[in-house]
């Protein structure tokens, strides 16, 4: 694995310790990489309304698209277990490609699996299935 990857699953293990889980102490950092070369962060931020609770993933996507960036190459997602992005934050990832990789690392940085998200979500919904504007 290269430099920028593990650069990047350090910006997620780092961001990790701000998750905000009150509730299901289920602690998430999160960290995508665009292909300006900029990462950007997120963690799981949760609410006592439940439903309103968002995931580091999207956080970490969010906050890239909010800055202009529309390009991403790698998302690393860190937990104390290994678990994989939510089929919402699949979605999210989808409507900027499939070609995505995905890194799944432990609260140590330790790489648990390399992926993508054509794998994690085939068949995927994305913006070439809306019709054409007119
Ligand atoms: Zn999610």
């Amino acid at each position: 694995m290269d430099e920028k990857r593990q650069e990047l699953i350090q910006a997620a293990v780092e961001a990790r310790k701000w998750a905000y889980a009150p509730y299901s102490s289920y602690f998430v950092g999160a960290a995508v990489l665009a292909d300006s070369g900029e990462i950007y962060d997120g963690v799981n931020v949760e609410n006592a309304a439940y439903p309103t609770s968002i995931c580091a993933e999207r956080v970490a996507i969010f906050k890239a698209a909010s800055q202009g960036e529309r390009n991403f190459i790698a998302i690393a997602v860190v937990t104390e277990n290994g678990g994989t992005p939510c089929g919402s934050c699949r979605q999210v990832m989808a409507e900027f490609g499939n070609d995505l990789e995905v890194l799944i690392a432990d609260d140590q940085g330790q790489l648990l699996q390399e992926t993508t998200l054509a794998e994690l979500l085939p068949g995927a919904f994305g913006p070439g299935d809306l019709p054409a504007k007119k």
